[in-house]
């Protein structure tokens, strides 16, 4: 029987148990609360980066685009050109041809009809959908127009003195963003307008409560040098989407802290017994070593020159490690003979038939100064190469030092018999660490290529814009090309350009691309005609190769 006592003791104790429970629930739930927050806090950060390196580029593109058709325009009036006879006509059609966003060149009279293209095509019909001045061009106008039926828009480049004047034409989607901050094809809205809010062109779609509210990440900016207005939203479901599968782990958060807690113990030694070559190794042997493509680019002429290559480790569940992690534990342990090796072939597949049907196109490895120490090397590469559609002359190998290079008339001599058989050699990161002068002048390479670092600097450190002058002097003087690295904006560029720079490399063009985006590029950029009878040899050769390569 149950007395009074074992009925108090039972309400006491069942008090208890309610406690515990409430404490267990908070320890439990603290920190599922603190991983909500932390990963809201990680998703709102991305995405309001995202948005707004995006919206950084789309202007960078607008006003480089702009810009380079302005001194282009500008050259032509400068030399007589506002007419349709044959002189001006073959001015014209040289101007088109090297200034890379440009369609079309006309002559355009006072009324905007266009009296004559360089193309000399039946001219259609064009409607100006509008126009205004443009603001930091003095003498411009900016018209967007409509050509036929067609629904793109282009933008009209005019200078509009009053009388005829020269006219550029290009594509307005060349003012968006065609990529993502991670590389691929870029998916959120962006929209550019101009000072007076016309619309210039939009990517995506903007759903009506896109704008202005917390659902979407949005970044707004403004061109000091045009007026342009550039508009960049991403929904915020599709961010939180993206992280989907972390919003599915707060749920076993504080069930993972119990289970991490108790393995700690165990885990600690076994990391520490796991050896991390072999685990390079194993990558590499299961093709988890990637190319990425970095365009460079003709900062005089717009034009695109090539590509550097540059590795990224793309492990099964899909991240991407950069280089710096891992590199210098493949140069120790043995490895990068073999990753450099590997990663040549996969560019020749993925690549080769886009690098190899544009022969003035440039294709660069890093190769680590080790590789340079034995004879047999040069054979190897030109077996990478060879039955390919890239040609020896298209391959750049870029000396890339950790360490001093122990013998220098040793790998000045490979370096010889490399450019005997085509190829160019580079030397990465002049100016900083052992990359000096002495192997400038010793190593006999055909390209310097000059660090973010003094890029960075010049302008506004005397002493790096002195050292940049001197390496240029120097270059010339050898004959050597050089390529800057690490360019992010426009005043970069023009200082670039004024020191008699001529190749450039950086963010503000493209950051380093995954093959499908370098591929898509270089097709939208310089489009080749059909396949060639080399080629279709080439995509015998691909095939085969595909088969080891699991290509993509
Ligand atoms: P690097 O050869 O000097 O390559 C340039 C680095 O600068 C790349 O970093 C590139 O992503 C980054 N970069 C390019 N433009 C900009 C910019 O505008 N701003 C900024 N902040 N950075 C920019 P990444 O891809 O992380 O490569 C790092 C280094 O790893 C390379 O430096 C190179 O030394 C090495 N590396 C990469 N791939 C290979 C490879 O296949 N073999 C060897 N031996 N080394 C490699
Ligand atoms: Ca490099
Ligand atoms: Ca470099």
């Amino acid at each position: 029987m149950w007395g009074l006592r074992d009925v108090r003791f039972l309400k006491r104790y069942k008090h208890k148990e309610l406690i515990a429970v409430a404490v267990g629930a908070v320890l439990a739930g603290v920190p599922l609360v603190a991983f909500d927050f932390w990963l809201n806090g990680v998703v709102d950060r991305q995405g309001q980066d995202e948005v707004a390196i995006s919206a950084k580029r789309s202007m960078t593109l607008a006003e480089t685009r702009v810009s380079r058709v302005i001194a282009t325009l500008d050259d032509l009036a400068a030399r007589g050109v506002d007419n349709c006879r044959p002189t001006a006509l073959e001015a014209m059609r040289q101007a088109a041809f090297t200034t890379t966003p440009v369609k079309e060149v006309a002559v355009v009279g006072p009324d905007g009809q266009t009296q004559c293209t360089h193309l000399g095509l039946p001219l259609g019909q064009r409607k100006v959908l509008s126009s205004e001045p443009l603001v930091g061009a003095n003498g411009y106008s900016f018209d967007i127009i409509q050509l036929g039926t067609r629904s793109e828009r282009m933008i009209r480049l005019r200078r509009s003195s009053g009388a005829a004047g020269v006219a550029a034409l290009m594509s307005a989607d060349l003012f968006l963003p065609q990529v993502s901050t991670e590389g691929t094809l870029f998916s959120a809205y962006a929209r550019v307008k101009t000072r007076q809010g016309n619309l210039i062109g939009e990517a995506g779609t903007l759903t009506d409560e896109n704008e202005g509210q917390s659902s979407s990440f949005i970044s707004r900016m403004q061109s000091d040098r045009f007026g342009f207005a550039v508009m960049v939203a991403k929904p915020r479901v599709s961010a939180s989407t993206n992280h989907g599968d972390l919003n599915k782990l707060s749920l076993f958060v504080p069930a993972a802290i119990a289970a991490v807690l108790i393995a700690f113990a165990k885990l600690i030694p076994k990391r520490q017994a796991g050896n991390p070559v072999a685990e390079l190794a194993r990558a590499l042997d299961a093709g988890e070593f990637v190319p990425y493509y970095q365009p460079i680019v003709d900062i005089r002429s717009g034009q695109l020159q090539g590509a550097e290559v540059l590795v990224r480790w793309r492990k099964p569940d899909g991240t991407l490690i950069p280089p710096g992690s891992f590199i210098p534990l493949a140069e120790s342990g043995g490895l990068i003979h073999d990753m450099t090796m590997d990663l040549m072939r996969r560019v020749c597949v993925e690549a080769g038939a886009a690098i190899g049907r544009r022969p003035g196109m440039k294709i660069g490895f890093n190769f680590a100064a080790q590789l340079f120490k034995s004879e047999s090397i040069i054979k190897e590469v030109r077996d990478v190469f060879s039955g390919t559609p890239i040609a020896l002359t298209q391959v750049v190998l870029e000396l890339t030092e950790r360490d001093p290079i122990e013998n220098l008339t040793e790998t000045r001599r490979i370096i010889a018999a490399m450019q005997g058989i085509g190829l160019r050699i580079a030397i990465d990161d002049v100016g900083t660490g052992h990359s000096g002068l002495s192997y400038m002048l010793k190593l006999g390479v055909d390209i310097i290529k000059i660090d973010k670092m003094f890029v960075d600097a010049i302008g506004s450190d005397r002493n790096s814009t002195t050292i940049v002058e001197t390496l240029v002097d120097l270059a010339h003087n050898m004959r050597m090309d050089i390529i800057a690295e690490g360019v992010e904006n426009f005043e970069q560029v023009v200082h670039l350009r004024e020191l008699g720079i001529r190749q450039a490399q950086g963010f503000v063009f493209a950051p380093p691309l995954p093959g499908s985006a370098f591929l898509q590029l270089i097709e939208a950029i310089d489009p080749q005609a059909a396949v060639t009878a080399e080629e279709a040899a080439a995509s015998r050769y691909t095939s085969a190769s595909r088969k080891r390569f699991g290509a993509v």
